[in-house]
């Protein structure tokens, strides 16, 4: 959280033309739209917690399937958790399509928390107060962080360093993917 992968992610999917999935601005999306979805997504993200993988899946599944780009996709936020990661891959098994780059942004965590606090200022977002964001830190380690070692095993992790100008971590994303 917080690294800047929205960011990225938006000035990526323009450059490379492809579609641009963040689960994060769908869920909050839902939420705003006041949808079935929003609500249960909202009673965790304002927790700090992970929506639940049925859930998130189930979202990604239909976003793919309503349109299956043979461009490719860029996916912003997902997967979060190992079961989402498995059902993915079932899911790209099911398409024919393959998963190409897992991209690992890092940065200190320190400087993480105060550019999220720093953001919280102006989001408007209910999942940037003190406590939350270091809840969101917490689940990161222990949820998300064992996707670091799956993507290596499959050989398609790039480690990125997610501090530094704007421009140049696209740049070196760029680099690494193309
Ligand atoms: P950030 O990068 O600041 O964490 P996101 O927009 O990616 O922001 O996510 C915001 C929140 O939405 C997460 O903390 C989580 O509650 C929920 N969320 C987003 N993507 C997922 C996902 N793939 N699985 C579970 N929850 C998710």
């Amino acid at each position: 959280p917080g690294v800047g992968k929205g960011t990225q992610a938006k000035i990526l999917s323009k450059m490379l033309n492809v579609r641009h999935l963040s689960t994060g601005e769908i869920l909050r999306d839902e939420i705003k739209k006041n949808t079935k979805i929003g609500k249960i997504a909202k009673s965790f993200i304002d927790y700090g917690n992970l929506v639940p993988d049925d859930l998130i899946l189930n979202i990604i599944s239909e976003e793919i399937s309503a349109q299956i780009s043979n461009k490719g996709y860029l996916l912003d936020g997902f997967p979060r958790t190992i079961p989402q990661a498995t059902g993915f891959d079932n899911l790209l098994n099911k398409i024919n399509h393959n998963l190409n780059a897992a991209i690992n942004l890092t940065a200190n965590e320190d400087e993480l928390i105060k550019r999220i606090l720093e953001r919280g200022k102006f989001s408007g977002r209910s999942d940037e107060s003190v406590n939350i964001v270091r809840k969101r830190q917490k689940i990161y380690w222990a949820q998300t962080a064992p996707l670091i070692k799956y993507y290596k095993g499959k050989n398609i992790l790039k480690n990125i360093d997610g501090i530094g100008k704007v421009e140049e971590i696209t740049k070196n994303i760029l680099e690494i993917i193309c």
